[in-house]
């Protein structure tokens, strides 16, 4: 397949990097760039930029970077037309193929889209505007939950009839078999088709975008022989595992107050929202997968779980807290009252009762101590060395080393044991751990940053005149056209000392003169990777010698101070360089004996001073024509 280059420079410069990032990495505004944990690479502490205004990012831990594409491609593994598609479709832009694409695929997709977007529409109605759905209305009245909350959600209804849904999406030329596929419908032995969802209320499941993926559907009258809910099965855009109910509606109160709430249920999750508490995800009863966890790591690293009071609900939660420890999560316990769910404890106490619980949550380690105590594990002595492995196997699973130890620490504490031995057990578990990861590490890369500054230690006029080196290539990657050809007008390439800038300089004249300016795509067509990279590197964590102009705009035309300082730069550059040359002529003019030689230099200086005084009159006004 093939995509125009017009296509993929019309994506480019619709797709925000930050927005399309943000869906897969926790974002938080640091200056004028973002920045969040390196999804590349394991850290504690965010190295992991990107630049809106450049479009590009950057990691100065393992130095990975590149545009938005460059992203995709790395993040997902996919090729750079697929990463071009995710864009593309991400952002609403129709993509135009040449013919050995097919199609088929594509819209196999956005069919089942459809068909569930028909679904979903016919189900709120059903809910909403029927006389029939008054059944359901007066059980989710009887929930509590308000219509407003019901709209939000998208809530819905499934008539009691077995072929209700059938008879209105064959009127509509539903494709039968695909509404088969994602099981709205089924067929019986004798090959006819039957509605799946019957005297349902529905809950429609988002993915991250916010389209509608699955269904759930829960009972509203108890039968016998019937489960208390029915969920879509697996389909080609419907991936259990990777889906966390609720996520669409409350990433952002999750991202803004880094921290999520997790709770078991549909109706846990919509209680709290209409009580405002909106950073709640569900796992719907079971426990979180890897998947699940990596997805909501894109927007927070801290949750609280709230554990339900029963049996099987707690199973599932100790194993959805381990997977969360495994994923570097601060994982926090609250234990709401016998007999209570967030939804009833909610309902019946309020918003502030709930925030109290919340604030008083325990860590899992002190959490999973009382539980113990409470249980009487702790008096007796086969029943706590239980407790004890139990214990330093969960804190075991914490990848940070220093978090461990405070965790072996206070369990030594509390069991007024040696920490040696609860340290060989958690390095028989940690061994254990190890073998069953087998993660392979990213093959560690050249720093780049100890490269050209190298040069730096040199001479201090070097130094000068590296530094001033630096700021126009960093000028250079502002992505200015007008900037870009003041400095082209006036310096080329090769006038530059620094070998590396000189050839970084090359890269982006050539670039220039094929009208290619922006900094991600200068980024994404320099070829060397060394380059590259430190392209990269300057135009996202500058180093300047001049204050930086971050409260200045220059998106456009540009600001006034930003062309004074360029053109403060490129003159001061090249009065040094003219300087040199007249010093480096004068000392030959004090040795040089012959005549000729001689009247040659004198000729030179002169026309060197001329120069000089033609670009001391140089100013920003009429540089940039303002
Ligand atoms: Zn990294």
């Amino acid at each position: 397949m093939r995509i125009s280059e017009s296509k993929i420079d019309e994506i480019r410069s619709t797709a925000d990097i930050v927005d399309i990032i943000s869906g897969y990495v926790q974002l938080k505004k640091r200056g004028k760039n973002y920045i969040g944990l390196c999804p590349f690479h394991n850290e504690k502490t965010p190295s992991f930029t990107v630049s809106s205004e450049k479009q590009i990012f950057h990691c100065f831990g393992c130095h990975a970077g590149g545009n938005v594409f460059k992203f995709l491609m790395d993040y997902k593994s996919i090729s750079f037309v697929e990463s071009i598609q995710e864009v593309a479709e991400q952002i609403g832009i129709p993509l135009e193929f040449e013919k050995e694409y097919k199609p088929e695929e594509q819209s196999e997709q956005e069919i089942l889209y459809e068909i569930n977007n028909f679904a979903a529409r016919y189900f709120s109605n059903n809910l909403l505007k029927s006389d029939e759905g008054g059944t359901a209305r007066n059980y989710l009245k009887n929930r509590n939950i308000k219509p407003e909350m019901q709209k939000l959600f998208g809530l819905g209804y499934a008539f009691p009839e077995w072929e209700h849904f059938l008879a209105y999406a064959k009127d509509n030329k539903i494709d039968l078999n695909k509404a088969k596929q994602l099981g709205l419908i089924d067929t019986r032995d004798n090959g006819t088709y039957y509605d799946k969802y019957r005297g349902r209320v529905i809950f429609p499941i988002f993915s991250t975008n916010g389209r509608v993926i699955a269904f759930g559907g829960r009972i509203i009258t108890k039968q016998e022989n019937t489960a208390k809910y029915l969920n879509s099965p697996e389909s080609v855009i419907y991936h259990k595992r990777k889906s966390l109910f609720g996520l669409y509606h409350s990433k952002e109160e999750i991202r803004k107050l880094d921290k999520a709430i997790l709770v078991e249920g549909y109706m846990d999750l919509i209680a709290l929202f209409q009580h405002g508490i909106k950073n709640v995800v569900a796992s719907s009863g079971t426990a979180l997968t890897e998947e699940q966890v990596k997805l909501l790591s894109r927007f927070t690293k801290n949750i609280i779980v709230l554990f339900d009071a029963d049996a099987a609900g707690q199973k599932a939660s100790m194993r959805s807290i381990e997977t969360l420890l495994k994923e570097d999560f601060d994982v926090k316990l609250v234990a709401l009252p016998e007999g209570e769910d967030p939804d009833s404890f909610v309902n019946k106490f309020g918003k502030n009762e709930f925030e109290e619980k919340i604030k008083q949550a325990k860590n899992f380690l002190e959490y999973q101590t009382a539980q113990f105590e409470a249980m009487g594990w702790l008096e007796d002595p086969a029943k706590q060395a239980e407790a004890i492995r139990i214990l330093v196997r969960s804190a075991a699973l914490v990848n940070d080393e220093l978090k461990r130890s405070l965790l072996l620490k206070s369990i030594s504490r509390k069991f007024n044991m040696r920490e040696k031995i609860l340290e060989t057990e958690m390095n028989k578990v940690l061994d254990e751990l190890k073998r069953l990861e087998n993660k392979p590490e990213r093959a560690p890369q050249r720093n780049v940053e100890s490269m050209p500054d190298a040069h730096l230690n040199q001479q201090s006029s070097e130094n000068k005149e590296n530094l001033f080196e630096k700021e126009i290539i960093l000028l250079l990657l502002e992505g200015n056209e007008n900037i870009t050809g003041f400095i082209f007008d006036n310096i080329q390439p090769d006038d530059l000392s620094n070998p590396f800038y000189r050839k970084l300089a090359a890269e982006i004249y050539k670039l220039y003169l094929d009208d290619v300016v922006s900094t991600a795509e200068i980024i994404e067509k320099i070829e060397d990777e060394e380059l590259r990279n430190y392209a990269l590197k300057m135009s996202i964590g500058q180093v300047t010698i001049s204050k930086r102009w971050d409260e200045l705009s220059h998106s456009g035309k540009i600001d006034k101070q930003f062309a004074k300082h360029t053109c403060d730069v490129v003159k001061k550059y090249k009065i040094m360089k003219i300087d040199e040359q007249v010093e480096a002529n004068n000392k030959k003019i004090n040795s040089v004996t012959d005549e000729k030689a001689l009247m040659e230099l004198m000729k030179l200086n002169n026309e060197l001073q001329t120069e000089r005084k033609a670009v001391l009159s140089y100013d920003e006004l009429s540089a940039f024509n303002l």
